[in-house]
């Protein structure tokens, strides 16, 4: 145990108030850039999950006859009370997650846009309506809540990603359960906190913290009608299997393989530091992170020049010292993965053109660190070029013409993200138009969710109909009923 940091055991909050979970399974919670344990995770029992969503249940009906405009000004609170406290939600992620301090800013204030978008809940749940369907018979159809959603969380963005489901959940009418992920649980400790100042109606908002027994205990709850999931395709793929199976409504994201076509007219010194951003933003440990870099033509020695003359010169270190551009990876397990799949890419033929895994950061020598890593010269039935790498690692491939390079974008199994840097508006709107990728970028880096447009992928990056975000996360969280009267 560390003498510097304070150990924080995770606590549940269910029905309005903190309780130390009876789990006897726990795990220690590290801070990735010195090694440090700096919690504990307690998982949670199935009773205790039971517990939540009975809490749940038993405010919904308050809740959801809670007027919309009541329910949208506990968004305004939220924002406010999260603008307060920013600087800390901030260094919360960092401390947990490794990314650099900057990076976690821009993750609590993607949050709290879309706390912003469902400060307009009212207008959001708006329906339709038509008079005279038939003579003397109206129709309206309303939005209506449907009872107890839960969140089950990835650890690489530990504040976001619940964030992304509680406000439209609740803003709709429903009541909600966060599941975090037991790597990183303290960001949403801080959450909670946060949300126990609003004076929320107990049972509104409940926390479970546990790992995949917990999550299994969601899924096959049955006062349970929906889950919003985030995290790898298997798992993503078992939430959906279960869930569905179970009856349940269910938005499932998860892992990807993006490309990154830089065709012969890209304006080469904004495109490298875009693909900078891209590849090696969070270490990598993005689910929208560039990983496949395509240079089409003659382009590709000046590109990979630009790239590795760029990565080189980052400097890799604990997110909070603000002259770092690069934390760690998130846990040992993850170095291990990602050193495991370099090598692999080395004795499949590709070339490590810039080699990370010497990195040293002398003043945290336990810390999960791997410098900015490229390979050049990578075919599309290479390991390295198919599978999800999620590290500071990326791959450089040659193709002769736009064809080529789009025919190995459309056979990639995932489809979350994908992004040309070119000056055609040709070659733009081909690229838009045949992308099977649900978030495209044209000479952006990461084509990023925004609160307002709805989010999600495709293939094996997505699994479910309605998206995240924007008017589609309120389609998902609502029923639509219609009500045909006619008054005689
Ligand atoms: P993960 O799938 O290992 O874990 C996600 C959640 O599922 C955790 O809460 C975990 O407790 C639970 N879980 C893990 N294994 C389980 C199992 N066998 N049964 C039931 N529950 C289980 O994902 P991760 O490693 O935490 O996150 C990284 C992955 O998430 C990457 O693949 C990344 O691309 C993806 N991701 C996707 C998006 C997106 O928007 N599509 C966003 C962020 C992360």
């Amino acid at each position: 145990m560390p003498t510097t940091t304070q150990v924080k055991v995770t606590k549940n909050y269910v029905n309005g108030a903190w309780v130390d979970s009876k789990g006897t399974e726990s795990q220690e919670v590290i801070n990735p850039a010195t090694g440090e344990a700096i919690g504990k995770v307690v998982f949670s029992t199935s009773a205790e999950v039971d517990a939540a969503v009975k809490a749940a249940r038993a405010a919904f009906p308050e809740w959801r006859s809670t007027p919309p405009v009541t329910r949208a000004r506990y968004m305004f609170k939220l924002k406010n009370a999260l603008e307060e406290r920013f600087e800390e939600c901030a260094k919360a992620c960092t401390t947990e997650v490794g990314k650099t301090l900057e990076e976690s800013r821009g993750e609590v204030r993607r949050a709290i846009e879309v706390v912003e978008v469902m400060t307009g809940a009212p207008t959001l749940m708006k329906g339709q309506s038509l008079e005279d369907i038939a003579a003397g018979l109206d129709c309206a159809v309303f939005r209506q809540p449907l009872g107890v959603f839960a969140a089950i969380a990835p650890f690489n963005f530990p504040f976001m990603v619940p964030l992304w489901s509680l406000p439209a959940a609740i803003a709709a009418g429903n009541t909600f359960i966060v599941k975090p992920s037991e790597t990183v649980p303290l960001s949403q400790q801080l959450v909670f906190e946060i949300l126990d100042e609003l004076d929320l109606p107990p049972g509104v908002v409940n926390l479970v913290n546990g790992g995949k027994d917990v999550v299994n205990a969601l899924l096959a709850h049955p006062g349970i009608r929906g889950v919003s999931f985030v995290g790898s395709t298997a798992t993503a793929k078992h939430v959906y299997v279960e869930a569905a199976r179970h009856g349940k409504r269910v938005q499932s994201l998860g892992g990807a393989k993006n490309f990154i076509l830089v065709m012969p007219d890209a304006v080469l010194g904004s495109t490298v530091n875009a693909l900078m951003g891209s590849c090696l933003g969070c270490a990598g440990q993005r689910c929208l992170a560039g990983s496949n870099i395509v240079a089409v033509g003659d382009i590709h020695d000046a590109l990979r020049d630009g790239l590795v003359e760029k990565a080189k010169a980052m400097k890799v270190g604990n997110g909070l010292d603000p002259t770092v551009h690069m934390g760690p990876v998130s846990t040992r397990a993850a170095k291990e993965r990602v050193l495991r799949m370099i090598e692999l890419g080395v004795k499949e033929g590709a070339k490590l053109v810039l080699d990370g895994r010497g990195v040293k950061v002398p003043a945290h020598p336990n810390g999960f660190y791997i410098g900015p890593t490229i390979f050049d010269e990578v075919t599309p039935s290479m390991t390295i070029a198919k599978e999800e790498i999620f590290g500071p690692v990326f791959n450089i491939m040659r193709a002769k013409d736009f064809e080529e390079a789009m025919a190995w974008v459309e056979d990639c199994p995932f489809a979350n993200a994908g992004s040309i840097f070119t000056s055609s508006g040709k070659w733009a709107r081909e690229f838009g138009y045949r992308l099977p990728a649900s978030m495209c970028g044209v000479n952006i880096g990461v084509a990023a969710p925004m609160a307002y447009f709805s989010f999600g992928g495709s293939r094996l990056s997505f699994f479910g109909d309605l998206k995240a975000h924007g008017g589609e996360s309120i389609d998902f969280y609502t029923d639509r009923k219609v009500i045909s009267s006619r008054w005689l």
